[in-house]
């Protein structure tokens, strides 16, 4: 998969694709990140990618033509199945959204940053607007970060356990039962008896039923969407 990022702040996204899974990705040739400066793409002394709004008021907007010429130029190189726009208005990012995605060979991500983008780049080349949750970040390079890591480590290879996506948290729209590693007793906290018992079906069934228990407790939408499906 190709994630292309566009952004007036690319600097900011060196960091969190350099290390641990979406390293090893890039690496094994699985996933290719490829951040571009809007700025490059602006004419004129100042480089501008900004503007007053029309209409008043206040912030600025950020300007078609940088937008549309950073585009036009990636998209003579390839086709893109998604153009992704970085909104708080957008599609909520959930598990589902991220499985879809992993699905996909070239990806365009535009970080919005001011006010936002010009509306009618979103009409024009936008074909999914995606928001991370239901606050007001100051820039979108937090949420395509967030975007690239949760759908990177789901291509297929990039981790190493093939399976262990499988049992993460939303999977199976239930969350993941508690963890724990050695020592076996600390401070008088031990681990469950089940999890040193070496009996793998019982294992099972305890985190199950340990999922089931969590996602009822914290998550009661999604427990009984998890019924509902379980149901059908
Ligand atoms: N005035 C806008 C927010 C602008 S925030 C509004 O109220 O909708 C600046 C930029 O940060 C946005 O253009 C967007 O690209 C990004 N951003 C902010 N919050 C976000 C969120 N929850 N999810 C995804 N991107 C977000």
């Amino acid at each position: 998969m190709r994630i292309d990022i566009i952004s007036v702040l690319p600097e900011l996204l060196e960091s969190p694709f350099s290390h641990s899974i979406l390293k090893r990705a890039q690496q094994k040739g699985l996933l290719e990140v490829h951040l571009h400066a809007l700025r490059n793409f602006a004419s004129g002394k100042h480089k501008q990618v900004d503007d007053y709004p029309f209409g008043g008021g206040a912030g600025m907007v950020m300007k078609v033509e940088p937008i549309a010429a950073c585009f036009e130029h990636l998209q003579e190189e390839r086709d893109y199945d998604e153009v992704i726009y970085t909104s708080p208005d957008g599609q909520l990012l959930d598990q589902a959204l991220c499985n879809e995605l992993s699905m996909k060979q070239n990806i365009l991500i535009l970080c919005g940053h001011y006010k936002g983008v010009d509306e009618r780049i979103r009409e024009k080349y936008i074909t999914r607007e995606v928001s991370i949750g239901d606050y007001v970040l100051s820039g979108g390079e937090l949420a395509a970060a967030v975007i690239v890591d949760a759908v990177g480590r789901l291509i297929p290879g990039v981790l190493n356990d093939e399976t262990s996506a499988l049992f993460d948290s939303f999977q199976d729209s239930l969350l993941a039962p508690p963890v724990y590693t050695r020592p076996a007793e600390w401070r008088g906290m031990q681990v469950p008896d089940v999890l040193l018992s070496g009996h793998e079906k019982k294992i099972e069934e305890w985190r199950h039923d340990q999922s089931v228990q969590r996602t009822k407790d914290r998550r009661p939408d999604l427990y009984n969407k998890w019924v509902g499906e379980e149901g059908e």
